[in-house]
Protein backbone atom coordinates (compact mmCIF):
# COMPACT_ATOMS: atom_id res chain seq x y z
CA UNK A 1 0.00 0.00 0.00
CA UNK A 2 1.63 3.43 -0.93
CA UNK A 3 1.06 6.69 1.17
CA UNK A 4 1.09 10.38 0.47
CA UNK A 5 3.08 12.46 2.41
CA UNK A 6 -0.28 14.88 2.67
CA UNK A 7 -2.47 12.02 3.80
CA UNK A 8 -0.20 10.99 6.42
CA UNK A 9 0.82 14.49 7.62
CA UNK A 10 -2.69 15.18 8.08
CA UNK A 11 -3.70 12.15 10.51
CA UNK A 12 -0.72 12.87 12.28
CA UNK A 13 -2.11 16.21 12.85
CA UNK A 14 -5.55 14.93 13.78
CA UNK A 15 -4.18 12.17 16.15
CA UNK A 16 -1.30 14.32 17.78
CA UNK A 17 -3.61 15.35 20.82
CA UNK A 18 -5.65 12.34 21.02
CA UNK A 19 -4.92 9.29 23.89
CA UNK A 20 -2.85 6.44 22.78
CA UNK A 21 -5.75 3.93 22.54
CA UNK A 22 -7.58 6.30 20.44
CA UNK A 23 -4.31 6.12 18.06
CA UNK A 24 -3.72 2.51 18.41
CA UNK A 25 -7.18 1.49 17.65
CA UNK A 26 -6.90 4.51 14.36
CA UNK A 27 -4.25 2.28 13.57
CA UNK A 28 -5.33 -1.40 14.19
CA UNK A 29 -8.66 -0.53 12.55
CA UNK A 30 -7.25 0.14 9.04
CA UNK A 31 -4.21 -2.29 8.86
CA UNK A 32 -4.37 -5.13 11.22
CA UNK A 33 -3.19 -7.91 10.56
CA UNK A 34 -0.38 -5.85 7.82
CA UNK A 35 1.04 -3.86 10.74
CA UNK A 36 2.47 -5.18 13.72
CA UNK A 37 4.22 -3.68 17.61
CA UNK A 38 8.19 -4.15 17.60
CA UNK A 39 8.84 -4.99 20.78
CA UNK A 40 11.99 -4.71 22.84
CA UNK A 41 10.68 -5.66 26.52
CA UNK A 42 10.69 -2.26 27.55
CA UNK A 43 8.41 -0.95 29.98
CA UNK A 44 7.30 1.72 26.86
CA UNK A 45 6.76 -1.37 24.88
CA UNK A 46 4.36 -3.19 27.27
CA UNK A 47 2.06 -0.57 27.33
CA UNK A 48 1.63 0.19 23.82
CA UNK A 49 0.98 -3.64 23.73
CA UNK A 50 -1.30 -3.90 26.76
CA UNK A 51 -3.26 -1.29 24.95
CA UNK A 52 -3.12 -2.39 21.45
CA UNK A 53 -4.14 -5.76 22.80
CA UNK A 54 -7.59 -4.78 24.11
CA UNK A 55 -8.39 -3.44 21.25
CA UNK A 56 -6.94 -6.08 18.98
CA UNK A 57 -6.52 -9.16 21.23
CA UNK A 58 -4.80 -10.85 17.82
CA UNK A 59 -2.49 -7.97 17.38
CA UNK A 60 1.17 -8.97 15.98
CA UNK A 61 3.97 -8.42 17.61
CA UNK A 62 7.71 -9.32 16.84
CA UNK A 63 11.00 -8.65 18.73
CA UNK A 64 14.62 -8.94 17.51
CA UNK A 65 17.07 -11.60 19.21
CA UNK A 66 20.33 -10.22 18.19
CA UNK A 67 22.30 -13.03 19.74
CA UNK A 68 23.72 -10.56 22.28
CA UNK A 69 20.68 -10.10 24.69
CA UNK A 70 20.46 -10.58 28.31
CA UNK A 71 19.11 -13.38 29.50
CA UNK A 72 16.43 -11.37 31.03
CA UNK A 73 15.17 -10.08 28.27
CA UNK A 74 14.42 -13.80 27.12
CA UNK A 75 12.60 -14.22 30.25
CA UNK A 76 10.75 -11.73 29.43
CA UNK A 77 9.84 -12.34 25.77
CA UNK A 78 8.07 -15.92 27.56
CA UNK A 79 6.45 -13.77 30.01
CA UNK A 80 4.75 -11.51 27.67
CA UNK A 81 3.62 -14.47 25.51
CA UNK A 82 2.24 -16.49 28.28
CA UNK A 83 0.44 -13.39 30.05
CA UNK A 84 -0.88 -12.41 26.64
CA UNK A 85 -1.55 -15.45 24.92
CA UNK A 86 0.14 -13.99 21.22
CA UNK A 87 2.60 -15.68 19.55
CA UNK A 88 5.96 -13.30 19.42
CA UNK A 89 7.58 -13.20 15.93
CA UNK A 90 11.31 -13.90 16.57
CA UNK A 91 13.61 -12.25 14.41
CA UNK A 92 17.07 -13.33 14.25
CA UNK A 93 20.20 -11.80 12.04
CA UNK A 94 21.61 -13.34 9.00
CA UNK A 95 24.08 -15.84 10.09
CA UNK A 96 26.05 -15.82 7.26
CA UNK A 97 26.44 -11.86 7.25
CA UNK A 98 27.09 -12.35 11.44
CA UNK A 99 29.82 -14.83 10.32
CA UNK A 100 31.43 -12.82 8.10
CA UNK A 101 31.85 -9.75 10.64
CA UNK A 102 32.88 -11.70 13.40
CA UNK A 103 35.50 -12.98 11.58
CA UNK A 104 36.84 -10.15 10.09
CA UNK A 105 36.29 -8.15 13.00
CA UNK A 106 36.11 -9.90 16.29
CA UNK A 107 33.28 -10.99 18.85
CA UNK A 108 33.45 -7.46 20.34
CA UNK A 109 34.08 -5.09 17.27
CA UNK A 110 32.14 -2.59 18.64
CA UNK A 111 33.99 -1.31 21.39
CA UNK A 112 36.40 -0.84 18.99
CA UNK A 113 34.97 2.69 16.79
CA UNK A 114 31.76 4.04 16.17
CA UNK A 115 31.82 2.39 12.64
CA UNK A 116 32.25 -0.98 14.02
CA UNK A 117 29.34 0.01 16.41
CA UNK A 118 26.83 1.06 13.34
CA UNK A 119 27.92 -1.87 11.89
CA UNK A 120 27.49 -4.62 14.48
CA UNK A 121 23.73 -2.68 14.85
CA UNK A 122 23.03 -2.37 11.39
CA UNK A 123 24.07 -6.83 10.62
CA UNK A 124 21.93 -7.59 14.51
CA UNK A 125 18.92 -5.35 14.06
CA UNK A 126 18.63 -3.26 11.21
CA UNK A 127 19.09 -5.38 8.61
CA UNK A 128 16.58 -8.51 10.04
CA UNK A 129 13.53 -5.35 10.86
CA UNK A 130 13.84 -4.71 7.38
CA UNK A 131 13.30 -7.53 5.49
CA UNK A 132 10.70 -8.25 8.33
CA UNK A 133 9.03 -5.12 7.91
CA UNK A 134 8.62 -5.52 3.90
CA UNK A 135 5.77 -7.65 4.81
CA UNK A 136 3.42 -4.66 6.52
CA UNK A 137 1.87 -2.13 5.61
CA UNK A 138 2.68 -0.44 8.88
CA UNK A 139 4.63 -0.64 11.90
CA UNK A 140 3.78 0.38 15.55
CA UNK A 141 6.74 1.68 18.44
CA UNK A 142 7.09 2.70 21.70
CA UNK A 143 9.21 5.87 21.07
CA UNK A 144 8.66 8.76 23.76
CA UNK A 145 9.84 12.04 22.73
CA UNK A 146 11.23 13.13 26.07
CA UNK A 147 13.72 10.23 25.60
CA UNK A 148 16.46 11.76 23.90
CA UNK A 149 17.42 14.96 21.84
CA UNK A 150 16.88 12.52 18.68
CA UNK A 151 13.38 11.64 19.22
CA UNK A 152 12.17 15.29 20.52
CA UNK A 153 10.28 15.55 17.46
CA UNK A 154 9.56 12.20 16.74
CA UNK A 155 5.26 12.33 14.74
CA UNK A 156 2.49 10.37 16.01
CA UNK A 157 2.12 8.91 12.51
CA UNK A 158 4.71 9.42 10.06
CA UNK A 159 6.04 7.21 6.64
CA UNK A 160 9.00 5.51 7.26
CA UNK A 161 11.60 5.68 4.19
CA UNK A 162 14.05 3.71 5.69
CA UNK A 163 11.49 0.64 5.29
CA UNK A 164 10.32 1.02 2.07
CA UNK A 165 7.26 3.74 2.37
CA UNK A 166 5.12 2.16 5.14
CA UNK A 167 3.66 3.64 8.13
CA UNK A 168 5.29 3.79 11.52
CA UNK A 169 2.70 4.78 14.43
CA UNK A 170 3.95 6.03 17.81
CA UNK A 171 1.23 6.14 20.03
CA UNK A 172 2.47 7.09 23.19
CA UNK A 173 5.29 9.61 22.04
CA UNK A 174 4.15 12.16 24.08
CA UNK A 175 3.83 10.28 27.19
CA UNK A 176 5.66 11.25 30.24
CA UNK A 177 8.03 8.61 32.21
CA UNK A 178 5.22 9.28 35.03
CA UNK A 179 2.46 8.39 33.12
CA UNK A 180 3.93 5.27 32.13
CA UNK A 181 5.21 4.12 35.45
CA UNK A 182 1.19 5.12 36.25
CA UNK A 183 0.01 2.77 33.65
CA UNK A 184 2.25 0.21 34.89
CA UNK A 185 1.36 0.08 38.46
CA UNK A 186 -2.52 0.50 37.65
CA UNK A 187 -2.85 -2.57 35.06
CA UNK A 188 0.18 -4.35 37.05
CA UNK A 189 2.02 -5.01 34.28
CA UNK A 190 5.00 -7.41 34.17
CA UNK A 191 8.24 -5.87 34.02
CA UNK A 192 11.64 -6.71 33.20
CA UNK A 193 13.77 -7.33 35.67
CA UNK A 194 16.99 -5.55 34.84
CA UNK A 195 15.07 -2.15 35.97
CA UNK A 196 15.27 -3.42 39.49
CA UNK A 197 18.98 -3.64 38.74
CA UNK A 198 19.24 -0.03 37.92
CA UNK A 199 19.13 0.07 34.28
CA UNK A 200 16.62 2.57 32.82
CA UNK A 201 17.07 1.37 29.26
CA UNK A 202 17.68 -1.97 28.23
CA UNK A 203 19.50 -2.91 24.46
CA UNK A 204 22.19 -5.64 23.96
CA UNK A 205 24.43 -6.95 27.15
CA UNK A 206 27.82 -5.73 26.07
CA UNK A 207 26.45 -2.46 24.99
CA UNK A 208 24.09 -1.72 27.86
CA UNK A 209 24.70 -0.51 31.81
CA UNK A 210 22.79 0.38 34.64
CA UNK A 211 22.70 4.42 35.30
CA UNK A 212 23.02 6.45 38.30
CA UNK A 213 20.51 8.97 39.57
CA UNK A 214 20.10 11.72 37.51
CA UNK A 215 21.95 10.58 34.35
CA UNK A 216 19.51 10.28 30.94
CA UNK A 217 17.96 7.17 31.41
CA UNK A 218 19.40 6.15 27.70
CA UNK A 219 22.96 7.18 29.31
CA UNK A 220 23.32 3.67 29.85
CA UNK A 221 23.88 2.51 26.12
CA UNK A 222 26.56 2.77 24.37
CA UNK A 223 28.25 4.12 27.35
CA UNK A 224 31.68 4.36 26.24
CA UNK A 225 30.72 6.59 23.04
CA UNK A 226 31.00 10.09 23.35
CA UNK A 227 28.25 12.56 22.32
CA UNK A 228 26.39 9.59 20.90
CA UNK A 229 23.10 9.85 19.52
CA UNK A 230 22.38 6.58 21.55
CA UNK A 231 20.59 5.09 18.51
CA UNK A 232 20.95 1.88 16.76
CA UNK A 233 19.64 2.70 13.37
CA UNK A 234 16.17 1.27 14.07
CA UNK A 235 14.49 4.81 14.69
CA UNK A 236 16.58 7.54 13.77
CA UNK A 237 18.73 7.81 10.34
CA UNK A 238 22.76 7.62 10.40
CA UNK A 239 25.05 9.45 8.98
CA UNK A 240 24.43 8.44 5.04
CA UNK A 241 27.97 6.95 4.98
CA UNK A 242 27.48 4.55 7.96
CA UNK A 243 23.91 3.68 7.00
CA UNK A 244 24.86 3.02 2.91
CA UNK A 245 27.60 0.51 4.24
CA UNK A 246 25.15 -1.11 6.74
CA UNK A 247 22.43 -1.70 4.47
CA UNK A 248 23.48 -2.49 1.16
S1 LIG B 1 23.61 -2.99 20.70
FE1 LIG B 1 25.77 -3.70 20.67
S2 LIG B 1 25.73 -5.96 20.46
FE2 LIG B 1 23.68 -5.15 20.03
S3 LIG B 1 23.60 -5.01 17.83
FE3 LIG B 1 24.24 -2.96 18.57
S4 LIG B 1 26.48 -2.98 18.71
FE4 LIG B 1 25.80 -5.11 18.41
Amino acid sequence: MEFSEKEVQLWSQQLENKPAAEILEFALQRFHPRLAIAHSMQIEDMVVLDIAWKIQPKVRVFTLDTGRLHQETYDMIDRVRDRYGIPIEILFPDAAEVEAMVRAKGMNLFYESPENRHECCGVRKVHPLRKHLAQFDGWITGLRRDQWTTRAHVPVVEIDTANGGILKFNPIVHWTQQQIDDYVKTNRLPAHALYAKGFTSIGCLPCTRPTQPGENPRAGRWWWEEGSKKECGLHVAEPQEIKNKQLD
